[in-house]
This record gives C-alpha cells, structure tokens and sequence, in this order.
C-alpha cells in the first residue's frame, strides 16, 4: 500500500475507539504504520489492529495508562523499538470527567485525576516523542473547543486541562522548530463517540450550540489530524484547527 505516508511511523494514544480510532485509519489510509495506545479496552485495540493490518500497513497496540508518566515514556521506547522509528504522534487519548466547581456532590478526585490524565499525561508523551522524532516529525494533539469557549456549566477543570495543552503545543512548537518538527492542534466540538453519544443525555444542548446543529462524526476530526501530520501542513505549526460544526463561529 503507497500514499503520502508511506514510510512513516505513527502512534496515536487513545486509537482503541472513538477519533483515536479513526485516526488511526485515516493515517493507515495515507500508507503510515500505526501504533495505538490503550488504557484498558484491549478487544477494541485489538480489532483496530486488524483493521488496520488489512489495508496493508504494519500495526500494533500497546497498554498504556498515561495517568503514569513511566508508562507513557515506556510506550514511546516501545513504539521505536518495535517499529525502528517514530514519525508522527497523535495525542490523542484522555478521560472527561465534568463536575460543577461548587456543587458539593462533584466529584473533585476524579476532576483532578482527569487534570493529570489530560494535562500531565500529554505533557508526558510530548517530550517523550520529542527525544526521538527526526526532521519532518509531527505532533498534533487533541485539545477541545471547551478550552476556547465553555459554552455550558460543569467543564471548568476538563477545560483548563485542554487550555492547557493547547498552550504547551503552540510553545513546543518554538522548542521544536529548529528541529523541522512542527506541533498543532485540533480541538473538536461535539463528536459522536462513545463518551458523548449523539442520543446522550446532553445530546440536543450540544447540537443547539453549534451553527450546523448536528454532532460531528470521528472520521470528520480525524481528516484534519491527518492534513497536520501530512506533507501537506509543512508550514503549519503552533495553530489550532477548530473542528467544531460553527461552536465557535
Ligand atoms: P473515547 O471514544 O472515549 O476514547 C478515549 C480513548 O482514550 C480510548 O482509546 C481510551 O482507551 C483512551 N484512554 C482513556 N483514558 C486513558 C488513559 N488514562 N490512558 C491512556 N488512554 C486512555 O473518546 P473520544 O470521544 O474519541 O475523545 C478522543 C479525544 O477527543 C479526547 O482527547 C477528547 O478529550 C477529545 N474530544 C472529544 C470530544 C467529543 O465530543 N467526543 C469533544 C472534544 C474533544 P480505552 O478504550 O482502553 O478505554
């Protein structure tokens, strides 16, 4: 199989299910042999794997809880050892948790564990890759347009972790420039998944928020992580793609 990507090693954390998992086709699509990580659904990494495998391209999973800085920086090693190079990182992975700041039933350790899963984790696996990825890396990092615009109650600390790594990437991407690797970022809207299903119960609030009133689908993010980690983007660094149905607009 022969596209754009052919040659390229990627890893996308998160590539079990949901945008990670479309991902991780799309960039199978362009000729990438694709790493995924998870935290613990080995069957959905595991059929993925195979998904992958058939359109021809080399593929593997591996657990990873990047709660664990070791476990991100041992998945990163891993990665390169297994498949001799690492081209292309999709941070990808993480763990919504959603809580009002001053309701006393929030659930404030599972809001601080998303903070190190969400932040810390990310963090982790940027300067893991950064160690090893060559001239003409990428990294594009899944954020969220809660960072940009809140839009409802309950996202505080789930939107100042995505605040915060849209902030580390477009820093990173003056670290890393020199070395030809350039770092962006997607921050979806409402996407259809497995944590935010369409028939959810917050399903119709969300869709009345954005302009196209509908939720996006996994595959609609995943075309533009795969435009930024292409030849395509060899300018791009330090932006961020809203892909967001007009929430912002
Ligand atoms: P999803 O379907 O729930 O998938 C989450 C992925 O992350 C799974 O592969 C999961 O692994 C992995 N994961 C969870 N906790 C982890 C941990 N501690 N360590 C390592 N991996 C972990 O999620 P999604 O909706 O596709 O979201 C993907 C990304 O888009 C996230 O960064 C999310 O914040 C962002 N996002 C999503 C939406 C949306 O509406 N869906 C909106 C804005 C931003 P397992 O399968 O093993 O659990």
């Amino acid at each position: 199989m022969s596209g754009p990507l052919t040659g390229k090693v990627a890893l996308v954390t998160g590539g079990s299910r949901g945008i990670g998992a479309a991902t991780a086709r799309a960039l199978a699509d362009a000729g990438a042999d694709v790493a995924i990580s998870y935290a613990s659904a080995v069957d959905c990494a595991r059929k993925v794997t195979e998904e992958l495998r058939a359109v021809g391209v080399r593929a593997d999973a591996y657990r990873a809880d990047q709660e664990h800085p070791a476990q991100v920086a041992g998945l990163v090693g891993d990665v390169v050892s297994d498949f001799g190079r690492l081209d292309i990182l999709v941070n990808n992975a993480a763990a919504p948790a959603m809580g009002l700041i001053d309701d006393p039933a929030t659930d404030y350790e599972a809001l601080d564990r998303q903070f190190v899963i969400n932040a810390g984790g990310v963090l982790a696996t940027i300067r893991a890759a950064a160690a090893v990825l060559g001239q003409g890396g990428r990294i594009v990092t899944v954020g969220s347009v809660v960072a940009s615009r809140a839009g409802y109650p309950g996202v505080a600390d789930y939107a100042a972790a995505k605040a915060a790594i849209t902030a580390y990437c477009k820093a990173a991407a003056r670290d890393l420039a020199p070395r030809g690797i350039t770092v962006n970022v997607v921050q979806p809207g409402s996407i259809e998944t497995d944590t935010n299903p369409a028939d959810g119960p917050y399903s119709d609030m969300q869709r009345g928020l954005n302009a196209m009133g509908r939720f996006g689908r996994p595959e609609e993010v995943a075309a533009g992580i795969a435009f930024l980690a292409g030849p395509g983007a060899s300018f791009i660094t330090g932006a961020v793609l809203d892909i967001d149905g007009g929430y912002l607009a």
